[in-house]
């Protein structure tokens, strides 16, 4: 990734003081090379290096840093300027100030995420979570329905995600047309005074003007206020082509970045910024409904240069994270107490906590994601359950003082959760890991910890 390659050169040339052609060439093939293995497509890349550069030569390079450093400064500022830093803080919002029902219009392949995304998207809404900066604005009523009459499945599928979000599902056959299912939800979510009316679509495995035309004419039936042009990442290179003819069929308002859990560097996301001008308003990150985020530039240009998104994780550590439990703990390692089997067996209940431990893994900084991509979460997990079955079969007492635990007292625990001694023992070697770490955490502070991480 831009990391590995850029700190490879980052490092020479210290002491001069401005960026030129000579000491930036390396540095920019190597930008150059990076962006393609993230997937971003080349004319992109090519105009991207040109404006990085255009920017850079000339630029003081202040004391403390290299050319190398201060150019990769420029490369971070620029790219989240073009992913859609430009547009201001405000420009992944949705719109929904119309008059009630907000129509919004789901467009895209087939197998890009639509009808998922309708679903999060639904729910996101139902919850409140568009209202932005903590200003509630409050949950909206929403109402869903399946203009796919080429697979009866399709619907099925909006019915069943409409039903785990909680939102109200409008009914629609295959042997109706588009336009008629798309006129009856309209006259359906005004008679019962939805707030928000979302429009899923049928999507080809190709562009295909029948599509176009088809979702051009619900378009101008509807017209919403938020026209989403749903794209897989995965798609990489050929992101840019399906982006460019879905941008000139429709007047597209926002862009979804959906299956951004998988391997995709996020090279899309500049691609279909570059060729539509559109701003990507979300981003999924799971199957799951409750995987739906806002887009955020400055994290999107990090996950690109190879950085890890830790804004994101730390945001989504703390969601997870009990407070109270932290608190108590933090506590009670600035009292000097020992870190016990309690503790420990509330960490445990804290990771569960964190859910979907693959999306989080994700997030970390290269050099961890790799060690994390080796890592298979749903044995995680299951491991984790073991554990507190093991906790659980303890007495308060033994957890408070793990010196108790001899012999006779693991086979006791054994039988009780089910696991043989060796999985206690194993159990307990990784929880005097963790009490090391704690005294160390203690001696060295917090400070020193996240400076360890930070590389
Ligand atoms: P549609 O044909 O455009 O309606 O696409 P679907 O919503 O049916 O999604 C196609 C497949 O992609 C399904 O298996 C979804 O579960 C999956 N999917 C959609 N969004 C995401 C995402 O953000 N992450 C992951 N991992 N899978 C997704
Ligand atoms: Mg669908």
């Amino acid at each position: 990734n831009l990391t590995n390659r850029l700190s490879r050169v980052v490092k020479t040339l210290r002491g001069e003081a401005r960026l030129t052609e000579a000491n930036t060439q390396d540095m920019l093939r190597e930008v150059r090379l990076a962006l393609l293995e993230a997937d971003v497509s080349l004319p992109v890349v090519r105009e991207f290096v040109s404006r990085v550069k255009e920017k850079a030569l000339g630029e003081e390079v202040a004391n403390s840093l290299t050319p190398g450093q201060a150019l990769v400064g420029v490369v971070h500022k620029e790219l989240t300027s073009l992913m859609g830093g430009d547009l201001g803080p405000h420009a992944s919002e949705l719109s929904l100030a119309q008059q009630p029902p907000a129509i919004i219009l789901m467009a895209g392949l087939q197998g890009s995420g639509k009808t998922t995304t309708t679903g999060k998207l639904a729910r996101w809404l139902a919850e409140g979570g568009h209202s932005q900066n903590g200003h509630k604005s409050g949950k909206k009523k929403v109402l869903v329905v399946s203009a796919d009459v080429y697979r009866p499945a399709a619907i099925e599928q909006l019915k069943t995600v409409a039903a785990q979000a909680g939102v109200d599902f409008m009914p629609s056959s295959a042997d109706q047309k588009p336009e008629d299912i798309a006129r009856n939800a309209l006259d359906f979510a005004k008679r019962h005074h939805h707030d928000v009316l979302i429009v899923d679509t049928a999507g080809r495995l190709g562009i295909d003007e029948a599509m176009m035309q088809e979702i051009r004419a619900l378009h101008a039936l509807l017209k919403p206020i938020e026209t989403l042009f749903v794209v897989d990442a995965m798609l990489g290179q050929d992101a840019v082509n399906v982006a460019k003819a879905f941008n000139e069929a429709l007047p597209l308002t926002g862009v979804v970045l959906t299956k951004l859990d998988g391997d995709a560097r996020g090279g899309a996301a500049l691609s279909v910024r570059h060729v539509t001008g559109k701003p990507l308003k979300f981003v999924g990150v799971s199957e799951k409904l409750a995987g739906l985020e806002p887009f955020h530039p400055e994290r999107m240009a990090q996950r690109v240069l190879g950085m890890g998104d830790i804004l994101s994780l730390v945001e989504e550590a703390q969601k997870a994270i009990n407070v109270d439990e932290a608190q108590k703990l933090a506590a009670k390692m600035k009292a000097g107490d020992k870190f016990d089997l309690n503790d420990f067996r509330a960490q445990i209940a804290q990771m569960k906590n964190m859910g979907d431990m693959s999306s989080l893994l994700e997030k970390l900084p290269a050099q961890f994601s790799q060690a994390a991509s080796q890592v298979d979460s749903k044995q995680a997990s299951r491991q984790i359950r073991r554990m507190e079955g093991i906790l659980n079969s303890m007495t308060e007492m033994e957890r408070a003082k793990p010196e108790l635990l001899k012999a006779s007292r693991k086979r006791r625990i054994a039988a009780g959760s089910g696991v043989p001694v060796q999985e206690i023992n194993r159990m307990l070697s990784q929880f005097e890991q963790m009490q090391s770490m704690m005294k160390q955490m203690k001696k060295g502070g917090m400070a020193k910890m996240m400076r360890a991480m930070g590389g």
